[in-house]
This record gives C-alpha cells, structure tokens and sequence, in this order.
C-alpha cells in the first residue's frame, strides 16, 4: 500500500514537473527561434503584440525557405537571426540594449552540430549582423571567438556590412537606459558613489536576446544566438550568448540549443551544453533535459531564463522560469506557431 502510494505519489510528482514544459513539444519541426524573455506582460500592448509576432513568423518564413531550397541548418540559422537582428523591437543588431556606459556592444555565436565547429563575436560595436560575423569566424579563420576591436577588423576584411555605432540606437532603449541612469543617480545621492556590481538588479524587460535552432533534410542541425546583452552592463562585460556551451550548442547525436536569460548563471551552469549533456548520456527528453536544466538548477540559484531545444528527430521544446518567452516553430510543411507567454 505504502509503495504504491509512494509510486503513483512519483508519478504524478513527474508528470506535474513535466506539464509546463510537455505543452510547448511540437513534432516535425525543421526551424525554431526565440526572441527572449520579452517584456513584462504587464507592459505588452496589442500592438507591440502584433509586431513581434509579425517578425517572429517573418523570421521563420525566410529560415523555412532556406531549407526548402536546399539549405543547410547553419544558412537557415543565419537567416532567420539576420531578420531579427534588423527588427528594433529586440534585443539584438539593431535595436540592441546600452550599456552602463550608453553605449551598445554586441554579442552572438553559432554552432555546427554536424562537426561540431563553432564561431563567435563579443563586444562588436559596428559590425551590422553579429551572427554573420560569428559565421564567418567559423568559416573563414582558425578561431572560435573574436572579441572587440579584432573581431571587427576581421569582419571588415571579410566584407562584412560595417555600419556607425549609431545604426544601433533605438529610442526605447536609450529611454529604457536613461530611467536606469536616473535610478542609479538617485540612489547615490542616498548612499554615496556605487561600484559597479552593486548597480541595482536588471529587471524583466531589460533581458531579450534573439536565438534559432534548425534541422536540415541531410539531418544536421545548427544553433546559434545573438543579443545586445544585458541593459546596464558593464564596458566590456560579455554574457552568455557568445560562448559555446553555454548560450548555444548544437550536437548532431542529440540537439540544437539557444538560450536567453541572465547570462552570468548561464556561463556558471555551462546551459546548453548540461541540456546536450543529459540527452546524451542520461537519455532524457528535450523536455525533460531543458526542464530540469531551467526549471530547477537555474530557478534554484536564482537565475532567470529560457532554452530553446530542437531534438534530432525534430522535436521542439522550450523551457522557461520567467513569466514569458518569445518563442516560434514551422514545422517542414510550413506551419508556424507563434508563443509569447504561457498560452
Ligand atoms: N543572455 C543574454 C546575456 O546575458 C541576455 C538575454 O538573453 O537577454 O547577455
């Protein structure tokens, strides 16, 4: 009597666990895509609703079509972040966050499941689309990752589109990064001159990063993430985007991964990588793996955040500890589906 309660007790401790993350697999999917936390639901309108949907499907679409003509998962990867990082409305080309110094530095990687090869870029101010860069550093030089000025010598080598820092400046993050200068004034006429780690906490809709993860008809996927970082951060600060592991990962034996979020804890928790980790070796889902990863190691320590997963076989799952994600799939025969918040 006892074992059996115990075990059904089991059971359903594991289904309620799955349950938030079980609702949002779709099967059959050859591109997914996130476009961050998002804002706070409380400051959504439905026109800004409108929009992001509208870039979310645009970006898909054009990442849908690049498979359909023979394209591989990195050029479907590629394409699809290039549409977001064109968009203002998020957080990653133009229309990226400031930093505590006003201005806005650029992060973004991608990831060859197939050979495992990777490329990235990290604090770039003047190159157009970062995930063209962090392509390009892959194909075309010996190295993972190129940072700051060097990254952006290389890219204008590369012929690259090199714009003015000023391409990137958007009015609701320049307002969004004046309320915070404001704030920080404020405080320290209270309390005197503040160090920069104790600048105050980053809330909800300073986060945002945009990310895509693709299966192509040869059964390759590709991951890659780009961002302008967290709103606030420190000169020369680089988060999780950009590094292989943990903001991105693919693995042909397993998934294709982009996350968003708090980068810090994403680095210490190695995200991506943990979610290839226990599908791999541990046999768990991409539900289950982005779940655990997300749900309870990352909402343990305090680190806010989501994970976009796209399994072998083609199935999309997404897990996040916020109150929302911006997330989309199109499965082969073109159906898209659109989320922003729990739905
Ligand atoms: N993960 C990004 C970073 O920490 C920010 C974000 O996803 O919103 O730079």
């Amino acid at each position: 009597m006892t074992r059996t309660l115990l075990v059904s007790g089991m059971v359903l401790f594991t289904m309620t666990n799955l349950m938030s993350a079980a609702d949002d697999v779709v099967s059959n999917v050859v591109l997914g895509i996130h476009g961050g936390i998002g804002v706070d639901k409380v400051d959504m309108t439905p026109d800004l609703d409108k929009q992001v949907r509208a870039v979310l499907t645009e970006a898909l679409q054009a990442g849908h079509a690049k498979l359909k003509s023979g394209g591989s998962s990195l050029d479907a990867v590629e394409t699809a972040i290039r549409v977001m990082e064109d968009s203002p409305l998020l957080n990653a080309g133009k229309g990226a966050v400031f930093t505590h110094e006003g201005r806005n530095e650029l992060d973004a990687s991608i990831m060859d499941g197939k050979t495992k090869k990777a490329g990235s870029m990290a604090g770039v101010t003047i190159i157009k689309n970062p995930i063209t860069g962090a392509r390009a550093v892959m194909e075309k030089s010996k190295h993972v990752m190129l940072v700051g000025r060097g990254a952006e010598i290389f890219a204008t080598q590369q012929g690259l589109d090199i714009v003015d820092p000023s391409y990137f400046w958007t009015e609701h993050r320049w307002k969004a990064i004046q309320a915070i200068w404001k704030q920080e004034a404020e405080l320290k006429n209270k309390r005197g001159a503040l160090p920069v780690e104790n600048l105050p906490p980053a809330k909800k809709s300073e986060y945002g990063t945009v990310g895509a993860v693709a299966l192509d008809a040869a059964g390759n996927l590709a991951a890659g993430t780009s961002t302008g970082g967290m709103t606030n951060k420190s000169f020369g600060r680089v988060g999780d985007s950009p590094i292989i592991g943990a903001g991105t990962y693919a693995d042909n034996e397993a998934a294709a991964i982009s996350c968003t979020g708090h980068g810090e804890f994403f680095i210490r928790y190695a995200v991506s990588h943990e979610i290839v980790a226990q599908m791999k070796y541990k046999g768990s889902s991409a539900e289950a793996a982005s779940h655990d990863v997300i749900n309870r190691q990352l909402k343990d320590a305090g680190g806010e955040g989501a994970a976009i997963v796209l399994d072998k076989t083609g199935r999309f799952a997404t897990a996040y500890n916020s109150e929302g994600l911006y997330r989309a799939c199109i499965t082969q025969d073109g159906k898209v589906r659109v989320r922003l918040y729990e739905e």
